[in-house]
């Protein structure tokens, strides 16, 4: 089996990639917690798509908000007669399309235009689940003497993967010995491959004070001057405390933004008694979270102190990163060859802000890398997909499959 032919095959598959992704984005695959039933009926779509594999694997979980509806995972195999597996890991579920009078086309009626695809769930991720059916289609079950091929697609992606990707690293399915790929962000061009992200922790600060005239502040406790104090100490100190710089990651800094505020008072006369923001703070993997949220609460006491009045610092939510993945492997050259061997330019290496699926693999002390072309109008109006950028990626994982299994 040649890779050539391989490549030219992908390469005449253009229309059926598009057929293939029409059918699919049709069906919805919205989450029960979103209002939506589901991938189910995707799944069973995705399933056709799937001629040629040794085994076909589906894991089916119930859904945590309602029992009746069924998560699918599922996992497609070309047995290799070596150790380990290849995986591409993407996933069947979207998001909610928001405000309909905002696409040009619904979202469920896909639409070709040139080289775009348009409608909800085209780019994420379904470009991936399409690119990898075909980057792996052309591979002869029986003609691979080392690793196996794997292509699983998840449920619950895009709320908490705990009946998707953390489903099924929990039940075994994974192991140290595969090369784990999860395309669900990228760059145009494919010029950058993500091996690590930051720690993600969103706070929620609510100052309590006490209201008055604007003419007698001093007769009550103004909410927003306290926030507004506290917020600036802890923006400036939180900077200071952790300055450590990783040139892995863009930005290179841990980075801590106040981010959502609420209405104080109607009138411009009226001192506050309320007031509350938020902060979105993503935190590089040496640091620790529990660490900074204590920081935090010092910094909020020692202003309830000085100002008499009452605050309430809440984690919203904490995702912790687990070591960044490993770039000095066989395994990890044999990838970027296969990104330089397509794509044009200079192929980096780097981290992010977070979070994707390949982090549930990095926080289990397993190596995941993502990487796609990225097109960059996931979770919007008009999400698109280019074709060419789905036929990229198909050469890519074929590289890969090559280097590694074949
Ligand atoms: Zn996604």
């Amino acid at each position: 089996m040649q890779l050539d032919s391989i490549i030219s095959s992908i390469e005449a598959s253009r229309q059926g990639m598009i057929d293939d992704m029409v059918e699919m984005i049709r069906i919805p695959a919205i989450g029960p917690f979103n209002g939506g039933k589901g991938e189910g009926e995707r799944a069973d779509q995705v399933m056709k798509y799937l001629a040629g594999f040794d085994s076909v694997e589906r894991v089916d979980v119930p859904d945590d908000c309602d029992p009746t509806v069924m998560r699918p995972n599922i996992l497609a195999r070309k047995n290799g007669r070596g150790k380990g597996t290849v995986w591409i890991v993407s996933h069947l579920d979207t998001v909610l399309p928001g405000d309909l009078s905002q696409w040009d086309s619904p979202p469920f009626e896909p639409r070709v235009d040139g080289d775009r695809i348009y409608g909800l769930g085209t780019e994420d991720n379904g470009q991936a689940v399409i690119a990898s059916i075909y980057g792996a289609r052309f591979f002869e079950s029986g003609s691979l003497s080392k690793m196996s091929i794997g292509l699983a697609f998840v449920a619950d992606e895009e709320t908490k993967s705990l009946m998707g990707i953390g489903h099924l690293i929990d039940a075994g399915y994974f192991s140290e010995d595969d090369f784990i790929l999860v395309p669900d962000w990228g760059v145009p061009g494919g010029t950058m491959v993500e091996v690590a992200e930051k720690h993600l922790l969103w706070v929620k600060v609510a100052v309590k004070g006490k209201q008055t005239h604007g003419s007698t502040p001093q007769k009550g406790i103004n909410a927003f001057r306290v926030s507004a104090q506290l917020l600036s100490d802890l923006m400036f100190r939180l900077a200071v405390r952790y300055y450590e710089e990783d040139p892995l990651f863009r930005p290179p800094i841990s980075t801590f933004e106040p981010t959502k505020t609420v209405a104080t008072v109607p009138s411009v006369n009226v001192i506050p008694a309320y007031h509350e923001f938020t902060m979105d703070c993503r935190i590089l993997p040496r640091y620790d979270p529990d660490e900074v949220m204590g920081f935090i609460r010092k910094v909020a006491g020692e202003h309830a102190a000085r100002s008499g009045a009452d605050i309430d610092v809440e984690v919203e939510q904490v995702t912790f990163s687990g070591a960044p993945s490993a770039t000095d492997t066989p395994e990890f050259a044999a990838f970027m060859d296969s990104v330089r061997a397509v794509v044009d330019g200079e192929v980096e290496v780097t981290g992010v802000g977070g979070g994707t699926c390949a982090n549930f693999f990095r926080v289990k002390g397993m190596n995941a890398y993502v990487w796609e072309c990225g097109g960059g109008t996931l979770h919007q109006p008009n999400e698109h997909v280019l074709i060419s950028n789905m036929i990229t990626d198909a050469k890519v994982y074929a590289n890969l499959f090559y280097r590694l299994c074949v």
